[in-house]
């Protein structure tokens, strides 16, 4: 081997998903203008937070901020812990019946004593712009046109965007939930990839995975998939979004980069880590997802676009 070869580190390419939800946003943008200029509508977003529980107050802070920024009119509908179940059915009954709302999101987790399939259930498919509806969750599965969850819709934006092609290629999906791993893979079938989907009981899981030229990974487990699970060259998205707030497991997920996330422990206290090593995956992917700056922008952007195209369905312009 010669020295270069030998000095040489493989750094995968990093994917932008901040760049693409800013464009994806900007796209919504200007739709919801040409709404307005042409047939006087302006999409309407209602969310839906139940109880307060810090992190889902940042996400609905953030979400109703998107719909500013896109010019989309948001209501937000703040509801105590201690709302009964009949309470949030009359909000969801009232928000179907309007005719000014478009889309309707329920911040989840609900409290453990609503349950929140049933809630899910109550709204009305052609406002579920989340795509948690069994409803769309069934026109998905069957390749029917669908409101598609907005993670793994984002993720499929992702790819496009970056020029990485779908069809054809041997895609892993690591983990089964309702809202990320089950649509993801609906979505990778529909794009004629060959899906392997592996959860917590799959046997030898880096052997399933390395086999995959799009490998991606939500299971909720910070810097879980290392090197050993990565085929070499493969694409690496990772949606796991987890807070870090040692110092230890910082230097072991960030190698060289770790002085930077000790500081922000430091000052915020954590540091928000994927699913996957960043140290170990640079070394033998050939792209991947930062976190932050992946995957979790792209969720928003989504739902901006979901709450527009709800708009639209619903007068019949789509
Ligand atoms: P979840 O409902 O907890 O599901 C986790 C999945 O991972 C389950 O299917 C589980 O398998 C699987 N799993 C757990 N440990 C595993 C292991 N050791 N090996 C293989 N599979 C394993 O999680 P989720 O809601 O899908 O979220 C996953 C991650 O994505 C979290 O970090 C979450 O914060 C993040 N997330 C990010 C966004 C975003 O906007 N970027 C959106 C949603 C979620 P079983 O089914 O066998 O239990």
């Amino acid at each position: 081997m010669s020295p270069s070869t030998t000095n040489t580190r493989r750094r995968a390419q990093l994917l932008d998903g901040a760049a693409i939800a800013t464009q994806i946003k900007l796209e919504t943008a200007r739709e919801v203008e040409r709404l307005w200029k042409d047939h006087q509508v302006k999409p309407c977003l209602a969310a839906v937070l139940v109880g307060d529980d810090p992190a889902s107050a940042v996400y609905v802070r953030n979400k109703i901020k998107a719909s500013e920024e896109v010019g989309i009119r948001s209501e937000h509908h703040r509801l105590p812990a201690r709302t009964d179940f009949i309470e949030l059915l009359d909000l969801i009954a009232s928000l179907n019946e309007r005719g000014d709302v478009d889309g309707i999101l329920v911040q989840l987790p609900l409290p453990a004593e609503i349950e929140a399939d049933r809630i899910i259930d109550a709204i009305d498919p052609q406002k579920d712009v989340d795509g948690f509806h069994p409803l769309n969750v069934g026109r998905l599965a069957l390749g029917k046109p669908a409101f598609a969850p907005c993670t793994p819709a984002g993720v499929i934006e992702l790819l496009d965007r970056s020029g990485i092609a779908i069809a054809g290629t041997s895609a892993c999906v690591v983990g089964r939930s309702q809202i990320v791993g089950r649509p993801m893979a609906q979505l990778l079938l529909q794009r004629d990839a060959t899906v392997t989907i592996c959860h917590s009981r799959t046997r030898d899981l880096a052997a399933v995975t390395r086999e995959a030229d799009l490998l991606i990974v939500a299971i909720g487990r910070p810097g879980f998939i290392g090197g050993e699970h990565i085929k070499p060259g493969a694409t690496v998205i990772d949606v796991g979004m987890n807070n870090v707030t040692d110092e230890a497991t910082a230097r072991k997920l960030f190698g060289a980069e770790a002085e930077k996330r000790i500081e922000t422990i430091s000052k915020r206290g954590y540091t928000l880590v994927g699913d996957v090593n960043p140290a170990e995956a640079d070394a033998v992917a050939g792209r991947r997802t930062p976190v932050p700056g992946g995957v979790g922008l792209l969720t928003v952007a989504m739902l901006m676009r979901n709450t527009v195209k709800a708009a639209k369905l619903r007068r019949g312009m789509e």
